[in-house]
């Protein structure tokens, strides 16, 4: 993969794809880990004399203007974070944005618009997808894919708009990538994986996929409680998703092969409707109709540390519990507490898994690698194809000439930026 060091930047206008989806409490951002993530990918074009132009999604709008998802708050954010003043344009590829566009000089940073406003962004149809792409091609003459949340996202932005110029991959998803190699090819073993949250039906084929690589895989969260089902125990009211034939299935797979699942011996419960109180501490086998499972127990936090003591790669995703709701997020802290202590490749994935560590008071530091991406890096681990990281792997196939009406050549002195058309073979400069 051509990295943003090989791509020649300085005076042309460069469209960076980023993950700027950050979680919002209504006009105000409550965690800007992927604003900060992004930061050395934009500082690195803006000392190189490019014409930033940086784009992202927020939140799921229906693919047209709505305010709630506007990202002029990041666009603030940005400009705060790197101490200089950051442009933003009010619509994606309209009249706004190109005329932000047309008055970038080189070392200028520009944020347009959310680009979910735009229906062509998430289009199945591959030539609705490839209009927008094209009018998100003719803003620049270069781009770059640092959107790492995204990659798995068959989206215009960041699949079909690689395709269209010399592009290459920044300084996140380099790391994010490089974090990634090292839980899928010569790990360093034991390798343990931890697995919790709620997303069930997302999360059940990945414990399939490890029951192949892990050598042991600890479940807590709500998976947990379809393992538990599955085992014939009763859960009472506790949120049941997914199918237990499958959780069934990965039971007998794990003890055919000898990998050590370790599931929950006990498990905090609350009484259903009750919020966050009051809680009571069970064995996994005395669950009663009307407890809701919202923790692993304090036995079961012990004994996960204790598998994890001696792991040379772990990886994690997803809280043990209801980590948003103190009572409820003690097994997550035990977890995030032997990831510290460990001597091991650490890594966590999963963006309510990193907020809810954020919230107990770890830091990024102290962990190996702290992933911007949850579903992304799932999908790696899977095997899967990732269409953001083969359209960056890939060739240009456009001829050069038609990347060349945005691009910007460099004026014969001081820096000054004009509108010239530049030929140039598409791909390594
Ligand atoms: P991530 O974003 O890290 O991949 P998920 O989105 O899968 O994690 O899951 C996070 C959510 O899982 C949190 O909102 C948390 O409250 C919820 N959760 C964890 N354990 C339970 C449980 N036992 N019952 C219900 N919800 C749970
Ligand atoms: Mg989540």
């Amino acid at each position: 993969m051509r990295t943003v060091d090989d791509l020649e930047v300085a005076g042309r206008r460069v469209l960076v794809r980023l993950d700027l989806n950050v979680p919002m409490d209504g006009s105000s951002i409550s965690d800007d880990g992927k604003i900060r993530a992004c930061l050395p990918t934009l500082q690195a074009l803006i000392d190189r004399r490019a014409a930033v132009i940086a784009c992202s999604h927020l939140g799921r709008p229906a693919g047209a203007p709505d305010p709630r998802y506007t990202l002029a708050p990041v666009a603030d954010r940005l400009a705060r974070l790197l101490g200089r003043p950051v442009g933003f344009a009010a619509d994606v590829v309209g009249s706004t944005a190109r005329s932000a566009v047309a008055a970038l000089r080189p070392g200028d940073l520009v944020l347009l618009e959310n680009l979910r406003f735009e229906p062509g962004e998430t289009s199945k149809d591959d030539e609705v997808r490839g209009e927008l792409a094209d009018q998100l091609a003719s803003l620049a003459g270069a781009y770059v894919g640092d959107g790492f949340g995204c990659v798995h996202r068959k989206h215009a932005s960041v699949y079909d708009v690689p395709a269209r110029l010399p592009h290459a991959a920044g300084y996140l998803i380099l790391a994010e990538t490089a974090a990634l190699r090292r839980l899928t090819s010569s790990i360093r073993r034991p390798y343990a994986v931890v697995m919790g949250g709620a997303k069930v039906a997302d999360k059940l084929p990945v414990v399939n996929s490890m029951l192949g690589i892990a050598d042991r895989i600890l479940i807590g969260g709500a998976i947990a409680v379809s393992f538990l089902a599955a085992q014939g125990h009763s859960v009472g009211a506790s949120l049941l998703e997914g199918d237990q034939e499958a959780a069934r299935d990965y039971l007998a797979k794990a003890a055919a092969r000898g990998v050590n699942l370790v599931l929950p011996t006990d498990v905090t419960v609350a009484a259903e409707g009750s919020g966050d109180a009051p809680r009571t501490v069970v064995s996994v086998t005395e669950i009663q109709p009307g407890q809701m499972v919202r923790d692993i127990g304090p036995q079961t936090a012990g004994l996960f540390a204790s598998e994890l003591t001696g792991a040379r790669t772990i990886f994690w995703n997803g809280p043990m519990g209801v980590a948003e709701i103190p009572g409820f997020s003690a097994g997550t802290r035990a977890v995030a507490a032997a990831l510290v202590d460990s001597d091991g490749f650490t890594m966590i994935g999963g963006g309510d898994t990193a907020a809810a560590i954020r919230r107990l008071g770890f830091t990024d530091d102290q962990f190996g690698h702290v992933s911007t991406g949850g579903g992304a890096s799932l999908e790696y681990l899977e095997g899967k194809t990732l269409p953001g990281i083969a359209a960056l792997e890939a060739e240009c196939a456009v001829p050069a000439a038609s990347s060349s009406r945005a691009v910007i050549g460099q004026a014969g002195g001081g820096g000054k930026v004009r509108d010239t058309v530049v030929t140039e073979p598409c791909g390594r400069p």
